[in-house]
């Protein structure tokens, strides 16, 4: 029977059970026998135990729970080639030729480079006397199939990924909690929320909860900005009768000239310019928590499902895919067009090309 490898890499997002679940079902319901790789690439490096066959009922009732059981974790090995040689010649000894990599950028760009050098790295381990010729003769061919695991929905090619939902949920269930407080004592409050280089969930997040300002890696403020926040902020209060006021930050905010704006900045500006009683929460790891919404949930599942008919259908030449979602279709993507897209736009914030950013997530919600 044949051997689909699963696991789960960079940071966790809630929805990458649902992932690992459906990888490891719809494998042994297409016949073949699905393996856990834990810790991420780590597993894949040290072998041994770390690689463990899995069975239908291993994974009852991980739909909905939050992170990766089968763990994570930043793996500087597999970042060389000696770690990827180990990693080929674990997989060789597992019988393991095929791997579904749920994760972010970094990961799927390591499977894809894994991919890249992979007959290479069985010539090697010949030649090393690692491995014989009869034992990799049927393993030739990798097939890696990637799924997109990221809270920060900032994926190129793919309108949302495992976490997201989850995470924006638990983002606008903790504003709704400081609104009540807020609205309580008149108090302005910051809130600070993840997404490095992606302001997906601060964009999200203030639209969700009616917030009066926002600030995004993409589109800094104009110079002046801190007037002109004041002025809305002033007029919702004086004029419109808002009783609280809130600001959404996300972590990767910055000015034109790249300075990071925080939260506290933020709330010196409103405290000493406004006279406003206010607070900042920043969110930090509890936005990764937590059960998957139901969204997360069936992306999961759907995708998880889809990963293994592409890893039966591969052939040799064609290239790695992603599973994305596109107008609530469930796609595959060349993998490394989806990276190398999504890593442009993270240059271009770098080189302060903001217009070109916008212009490419824009583009990016309108396809
Ligand atoms: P994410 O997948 O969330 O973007 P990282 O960028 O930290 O997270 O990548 C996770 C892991 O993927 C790394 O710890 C490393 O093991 C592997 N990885 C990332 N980039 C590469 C690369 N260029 N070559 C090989 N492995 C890589």
């Amino acid at each position: 029977k044949r051997r689909i490898g699963v696991l789960t890499s960079g940071g966790d997002a809630p929805g990458m059970n649902g992932a690992v679940r459906a990888v490891v079902r719809m494998a042994i319901h297409s016949d073949c026998e699905a393996y856990a790789v834990f810790e991420g690439y780590e597993g894949l490096v040290n072998g041994g135990n770390m690689i463990r066959q899995v069975h239908w009922e291993d994974v009852r009732g991980w739909l909905s729970r939050g992170g990766t059981l089968i763990g994570s974790a930043r793996c500087m090995a597999f970042r060389e080639r000696a770690g990827r040689l180990k990693a080929a010649k674990n997989m060789v000894l597992r019988g393991i030729d095929a791997l579904v990599v749920c994760g972010g950028d970094g990961s799927l760009t390591g499977a894809d480079v894994f991919r890249a050098e992979w007959p290479g790295l069985l010539e090697e381990l010949i030649k090393l006397g690692e491995l014989t010729a009869q034992q990799v003769e049927p393993y030739k061919q990798l097939n890696i199939v990637g799924l997109v695991g990221s809270i920060d929905n900032d994926m190129s090619g793919t309108d949302a990924t495992i976490g997201c939902y989850s995470s924006l949920t638990r983002i606008c269930d903790a504003i709704d909690d400081v609104f009540d407080t807020a609205f309580s004592h008149q108090r302005g409050f910051v809130v600070e929320v993840m997404g490095r280089h992606c302001g997906w969930l601060a964009l999200m997040s203030a639209i969700s909860t009616g917030a009066d300002w926002l600030f995004i890696p993409e589109m800094p403020p104009k110079d002046g900005w801190e007037d002109e926040m004041c002025d809305v902020i002033t007029k919702n209060r004086k004029e419109r009768g808002k009783r609280r006021t809130i600001v959404i930050v996300a972590e990767g905010a910055q000015d034109r000239q790249l300075n990071k704006i925080s939260s506290s900045t933020i709330k010196d500006i409103l405290t000493d310019r406004l006279g406003l009683d206010t607070r900042t929460t920043v969110l930090g790891h509890t936005q990764r928590g937590g059960a998957a919404c139901a969204y997360d949930r069936t992306l999961s599942t759907l995708q998880g499902v889809e990963a293994v008919r592409a890893v039966l259908e591969m052939t040799a030449d064609s290239p790695s895919p992603v599973i994305t979602i596109r107008e609530n279709k469930i796609l595959r993507t060349p993998l490394m067009d989806a990276v190398k897209e999504t890593q442009e736009v993270t240059q271009m914030i770098k080189e302060k090309d903001f217009a070109g950013a916008m212009t490419r997530r824009d583009a990016e919600f309108k396809e």
